[in-house]
């Protein structure tokens, strides 16, 4: 993504910023909602009259949790209204989205145009952090990463994640109305929130985790096609799978032995595989067997759970040495990893008596 793409998806939240994202409305329709910090909301005021944020039970008004004039373009006055769909002060997130379509109707459709406006950022996990086999703590995780200053330029620095916390270096890059901020990695994805120079929210760690579903969710797109979850791919797209053997369709041979063609060693076939006749012929077979549609299947650890973790790699020999069988076709996180290698290396240096007790 280019810098001005990245910059599109930024906007005004009260005194501070945020950044758009599309989430999953329902099986057929995205919608379009924004990430904040929760302090930006601290002092906005609601259509109720008070202000801050929404009282915390849920048989609240819609006026109690929806703002007046909270968002709009940078760098003008914020005149679209918007609802809180989620908020955690204690990390400094929240999610605001479309105002009431019932209630405050006349409201919606500023909202979808300032949201039809803006660019749309994807959202991952922050650099995973490790085990310290010595010294028995967490080690924490680094990477590059930007935020956008105050006059729009993407300021590269180093995020240093602990836990759910990031801290960002250089911390003077950090000033009053950036709050809310994307902090994006070296990608373009969206992994942190501008709260404090020391302490940001890790997004996918801070938000409720059906939100980080429908998010992540709607970014389902084929990368190699513009097939949507549930479509089928473009032909010849290098994702779509086999649906006779289960592999690649490109790259798999059940075109040929399913229309019987013999391809020895130096023949036209081996050259240029098949004809165009050939070629409709087994597009038909396909059809007839029903072709594999896009579905989007995530990444999990396969110990706690988390989706899409960062990947990481070891060589076959060490995952063989730590992951037991059943688990070694599976993915684990990186913190869950370096928690079951000092398990079985603390196994291994007390004996059979399993774990030392430190402390
Ligand atoms: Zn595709
Ligand atoms: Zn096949
Ligand atoms: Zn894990």
């Amino acid at each position: 993504m280019t810098d001005e793409l990245l910059t599109r998806a930024v906007l005004k939240v009260g005194n501070g910023r945020g950044f758009a994202v599309e989430r999953q409305k329902n099986h057929f329709r995205n919608e379009r909602v924004v990430i904040t910090a929760a302090h930006c909301l601290a002092d906005a005021l609601r259509a109720d009259g008070d202000c801050g944020l929404p009282p915390c039970h849920p048989s609240r008004y819609v006026r109690e949790e929806t703002y007046k004039d909270l968002l709009g373009p940078l760098r003008r006055k914020p005149t679209v209204w918007a609802t809180c769909l989620y908020v955690d002060p204690i990390t400094d997130i929240a999610v605001l989205g479309q105002p009431d379509d019932m209630v405050l109707a006349e409201k919606v459709e500023d909202y979808n145009c300032l949201m039809k406006s803006l660019g749309t950022l994807p959202i991952t996990d922050a650099p995973a952090q490790g085990w310290d086999h010595v010294m028995e703590h967490k080690t924490p995780g680094k990477g590059d990463a930007r935020v956008l200053s105050l006059c729009g330029h993407w300021l590269r620095g180093q995020v240093v994640r602990s836990s759910n916390n990031l801290s960002f270096e250089p911390g003077r890059f950090f000033v009053g109305g950036m709050s809310g901020s994307p902090i994006i990695n070296a990608n373009g994805a969206a992994i942190g929130v501008c709260s404090t120079i020391e302490i940001n929210p890790v997004i996918v760690d801070s938000l409720a985790a059906h939100l980080v579903r429908s998010i992540q969710g709607a970014g389902g797109k084929c990368h190699d096609c513009p097939a949507l979850e549930g479509e089928y791919h473009e032909p010849g797209c290098d994702v779509e799978r086999c649906p006779f053997c289960g592999d690649q369709l490109i790259s798999c041979d059940c075109c040929y032995t399913m229309l019987n063609i013999d391809r020895p060693p130096g023949t036209r076939v081996c050259e240029f595989g098949l004809t165009r006749k050939q070629q409709m012929q087994w597009e038909r077979l396909l059809n007839d067997k029903g072709r594999v549609p896009f579905i989007l299947y995530p990444n999990m650890c396969a110990k706690c759970g988390k989706l899409w973790p960062e990947m990481f790699s070891v060589s076959d020999q060490e995952w063989e040495q730590y992951v037991e069988k059943g688990q070694r076709d599976k993915l684990l996180c990186k913190p869950c990893y370096d928690q079951i290698k000092i398990w079985i290396d603390e196994g291994l240096s007390s004996g059979a008596g399993g774990r030392r007790l430190t402390g």
